[in-house]
C-alpha cells in the first residue's frame, strides 16, 4: 500500500505576506494523518516557510536545483546540498514550464535528478506531454522518454526515494484536467516500465498527478489504482482548497 502524496507547487507566487497568511491558513487545515503533504515555495521564502512549519508534519521542498553537484561559481543557481542544508526535503525535477519555457532537456533534468540524490533531497520527476504530442498519439512515447532520460541511467534503485509526477502539459494551469481513465492510462503505463527494472521498486514509487487537480475533481483522480496524489499548482495556494485536497486523498 502506498502512502499518498499531496504536495503543493507555489510556482512564482507570493510575497513574504500573503506567504506568512498562505502559512497561518495551512497551520488551520486539519490535514489526514495517513497522507503526506508537502509544499514547494519560491527559493526566497523557503527559509520562511520552514520557520513556518517547523512545528507541523508538511514538508518544505525546493521547485528546482542545479545540475552541479557541488557548490561553486555558477552565479545565480541554488546547490541540492543547499537546499538540503536550509531543511528541504524535496525538489522538484523537470516541470514542464522550465522544459518548455526554459528549454531544459532531459539530460538536464536527469542531472539535477542526481544532484538531489546526492545532496539527500528526494527529486519529484515531472514528466508530460503537450496536447500536439498527445493529439498526435504520441503521450506514451513522450512520457516513456522522458522516464527512461533518468531510468536507463540512474537505475530502479534511484526510485526509491523519489516520486514521479505525471503532468500533462496541456492541463497545468488551464482549468482542464485529464479524465481519470487518461491519467490512470499513463501512471500505469508509468508503473509497467518501472516494473520492467525492478518489479518491487515500481510496486512502492509513488506516481502523483498534476494539471488542474483541485477540491471538485481530487478524490475521482485519487481513486485511480495508479495515482497516488496529487502535485498541485494554482490550487495549492488556496489553504482551504489544498486543505480539502489532502483530505480527499485521505482514506
Ligand atoms: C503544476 O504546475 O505542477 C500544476 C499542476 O499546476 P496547476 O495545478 O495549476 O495546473
Amino acid at each position: 500500500m502506498r502512502r499518498p502524496l499531496v504536495a503543493g507547487n507555489w510556482k512564482m507566487n507570493g510575497t513574504r505576506a500573503s506567504v506568512a497568511e498562505l502559512l497561518e491558513g495551512l497551520k488551520a487545515e486539519s490535514l489526514p494523518a495517513d497522507v503526506d503533504v508537502a509544499v514547494f515555495p519560491s527559493l526566497l521564502h523557503i527559509d520562511q516557510v520552514i520557520t513556518g512549519l517547523s512545528d507541523s508534519r508538511v514538508a518544505v521542498g525546493a521547485q528546482d536545483c542545479a545540475v552541479e553537484q557541488q557548490m561553486g561559481a555558477l552565479t545565480g543557481e541554488v546547490a541540492a546540498v543547499q537546499l538540503r542544508d536550509a531543511g528541504c526535503r524535496l525538489v522538484l525535477v523537470g516541470h514542464s514550464e522550465r522544459r518548455l519555457l526554459l528549454g531544459e532537456s532531459d539530460e538536464t533534468v536527469r542531472r539535477k535528478f542526481q544532484a538531489a540524490q546526492a545532496a539527500g533531497l528526494a527529486p519529484v520527476l515531472c514528466v508530460g506531454e503537450t496536447l500536439e504530442q498527445r493529439e498526435a498519439g504520441e503521450t506514451l512515447a513522450v512520457v516513456a522518454a522522458q522516464v527512461a532520460a533518468v531510468l536507463d541511467v540512474c537505475g530502479a534503485q534511484a526510485l526509491i526515494d523519489a516520486v514521479l509526477a505525471y503532468e500533462p502539459v496541456w492541463a497545468i494551469g488551464t482549468g482542464l484536467t485529464a479524465t481519470p481513465e487518461q491519467a490512470q492510462e499513463v501512471h500505469a503505463a508509468m508503473r509497467a516500465q518501472v516494473a520492467q527494472a525492478d518489479a518491487a521498486i515500481a510496486a512502492k514509487v509513488r506516481i502523483l498527478y498534476g494539471g488542474s487537480m483541485k477540491a471538485a475533481n481530487a478524490a475521482e483522480l485519487m481513486a485511480m489504482p495508479d495515482i497516488d496524489g496529487g502535485l498541485v499548482g494554482g490550487a495549492s495556494l488556496n489553504a482551504n482548497e489544498f486543505g480539502a485536497i489532502c483530505r480527499a486523498a485521505g482514506s
